[in-house]
């Protein structure tokens, strides 16, 4: 099945394996400028036949769009544009090319890596490596770092946490997870260097030392192995999980769309081709479920942190309703003096707000979940760029984006420690 698709695209030269081909896709920028421009956008986005893939979304005035167009799609969706007086400017010419340049930076390093049997931290890995890795580290901090498998993917991968901890029984304890969607690579990648960070600050930085010394931290790198796979050997531009759908010849669900908040609510698909399908029920998503078992059955998180890229906002409750959460004004004033950490290092800006006042109502999300649930410092980010190369943020940018979002994590996970509830 696999073969005869490449062979349909007569890709196998040029790829030289299975990968779907982005070859003169482009990524536009549109820049609605009133309501009925957005409008327009959001009847885009129902159009079907085109097969845009929405980076961000249509919501409002104020908010760009970016759209990957495939090649076959362009002139009729400039046609649209034009129409329509839509302004937009082509931010990505060729898609193809940055999948290339990235492909050939993994190699390069992986050889690097190879021979001087050290770990890049400023380049993508495949999941094996970072798996493989997570033993490394263990093996350095033996007394510090454990790796808890918390269950299997759907496709029967294991899914691992790290456990910081210097022993307790069920101690306050924080939880973080990245590469929910698993095309969002600098969240992964950052989450490597946020890892081997908290283990080599402990004992060397004392507000580290501190809370290891009272609290827990659990970190999922990979929360959507079977996605993350997906994006190196098929579709680098796969966001689900990679469930079947009775009925349909789509496959995965929205993760982040997944949880029991307001699950089916606004910002969610009941579309299994959509990359918003929000699943058939809440936590049928066995990687949203195994997560839920953890954190229930563990019973002390005090703080849940979720990481996704790009568009540089640091978010909290709620996503499925724009009524305010009762620690709004706390949450808020956390965040941005998290915030303004993270902006110290580089200047990078972030905006802060609840997900459904900062971006848009988005149904079925994690943090709305551990909120919910009691967990009051309930956070999600949203790493670089904003726009110029979204999803296939170049490697050079790994560690500088790593550096700076731990300016912000470690203000959170200090506030949460100080701040006892
Ligand atoms: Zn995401």
């Amino acid at each position: 099945m696999k073969m005869r698709t490449c062979l349909t695209l007569l890709v196998l030269l040029v790829a030289g394996h299975c990968n779907k081909v982005f070859i003169g896709d482009q990524v536009l920028r549109i820049n609605p400028e009133s309501d009925e421009h957005v409008e327009l956008l959001q009847e885009l986005e129902r159009e079907q036949d085109w097969q845009l893939d929405f980076w961000l979304h249509p919501v409002s005035s104020e908010l760009p769009v970016d759209i990957h167009v495939p090649y076959g799609s362009l002139t009729a969706v400039k046609e649209y544009l034009r129409e329509n007086s839509i302004p937009f400017s082509v931010m990505i010419n060729n898609l193809q090319e940055l999948l290339d340049e990235e492909a050939a930076e993994m190699t390069e390093s992986n050889d690097r890596e190879r021979n001087s049997k050290s770990f890049n931290f400023g380049t993508y890995h495949k999941l094996e490596t970072i798996y493989s890795w997570m033993d490394t580290l263990v093996a350095a901090y033996p007394t510090l770092v454990s790796k808890e498998q918390i269950g299997s993917s759907y496709e029967n991968r294991p899914m691992y946490a790290l456990k910081f901890s210097t022993g307790g029984v069920k101690r306050p304890a924080i939880w973080i997870d990245a590469g929910i969607h698993s095309r969002e690579w600098v969240s992964q990648a950052s989450a490597v260097w946020i890892a081997n960070k908290i283990a080599s600050d402990y004992g060397n930085d004392g507000a580290v030392t501190n809370l290891l010394n009272a609290m827990d931290v659990y970190l999922m790198i990979v929360t959507n192995p079977d996605g993350y796979v997906h994006t190196h050997t098929s579709d680098r531009m796969w966001r689900k999980t990679r469930s079947k759908n009775p009925g349909s010849t789509c496959r995965g669900v929205d993760p982040n769309r997944n949880w029991d908040a307001g699950f089916g609510g606004p910002g969610a698909s009941t579309n299994p081709c959509s990359d918003a399908y929000h699943g058939p029920h809440a936590h049928s998503e066995v990687e949203v479920k195994n997560i839920v078992n953890l954190i229930k059955s563990h019973g002390n998180f005090k703080s849940f942190i979720s990481i996704h890229a790009y568009s540089q906002l640091l978010m909290y409750p709620y996503g499925y309703t724009c009524n305010p959460i009762p620690h709004q004004a706390e949450l808020d004033a956390v965040g941005r003096a998290a915030v303004n950490a993270l902006s110290s290092l580089y200047g990078t800006r972030y905006k802060v707000g609840s997900i459904c006042k900062i971006i848009y109502p988005a149904s079925g999300g994690s943090i709305d979940w551990s909120y919910n649930l009691g967990i009051k410092h309930s956070f999600a980010f949203e790493l670089r760029d904003t726009g110029r190369y979204g999803f296939m943020l170049p490697a050079n940018q790994i560690i500088p984006t790593a550096s700076e979002t731990w300016l912000a994590l470690k203000h959170l996970m200090m506030y949460t420690h100080e701040h006892p509830y």
